[in-house]
């Protein structure tokens, strides 16, 4: 037998109800539907494929060195409290005859950004990824975020920040790799205005 799914709005109508609030009263009144709206687009990573995404913008070159892309915005949601943790993705990998078109990094790190997730988790899945498909020589990703169910709940301080970083291939064999990606990612923008 089919397990029925409760509707979003219906259980944020609960939940409200729950809080001791009154779902009914002019502020509140539209909010389980506007909830339900935000999180179907925070977690609308769950409904996009990798393969897709990446397959068609393999391109093949000779550039055999480095490709980084920092700095990448991260918005996603724990899985332990459904609050936002957010930050910095930093992404490299090093080609194999194949490179992905630079747009395509930004989009995936969302991908698997806009799910439920763990930071570590998020982390891995960015890296195995981009090993998967593009079969480059080696990945490294590093995510710095800030966890609202620590700073809002005061577990942590303000402004700790979690690092998470998954490296394969060459990144996690070869030291010096490793370092030039972690000094590359380091350095602020100088020289770009
Ligand atoms: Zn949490």
């Amino acid at each position: 037998m089919k397990r029925t799914v409760p509707g979003v709005s219906a259980a944020v109508r609960e939940m409200l109800l729950g809080l001791g609030e009154n779902p009914d009263r002019e502020g509140l009144r539209r909010t389980p539907e506007r909830v339900e709206k935000a999180l179907r687009f925070l977690t609308a990573g769950y409904a996009q494929d990798a393969k897709q995404l990446l397959n068609q913008a393999l391109f093949t070159v000779s550039y055999d060195e480095m490709v980084i892309i920092k700095d990448i915005e991260v918005f996603s949601l724990c899985e332990h409290h459904l609050l936002p943790f957010f930050g910095k993705a930093h992404v490299a990998y090093i080609p194999n005859g194949k490179v992905v078109g630079l747009s395509k990094i930004p989009r995936l790190v969302d991908m698997f950004a806009r799910r439920l997730q763990v930071q570590e988790r998020l982390t891995v899945q960015i890296a195995e990824t981009l090993q998967r498909f593009v079969k480059p020589r080696g990945v490294g990703v590093v995510i710095e975020a800030m966890h609202l169910c620590m700073i809002m709940r005061g577990v942590e301080k303000q402004n700790s920040v979690a690092v998470t970083s998954c490296m394969r291939g060459a990144f996690r064999t070869q030291q010096q790799t490793r370092s030039e990606f972690l000094s590359l990612i380091k350095k602020k923008h100088e020289g770009l205005g």
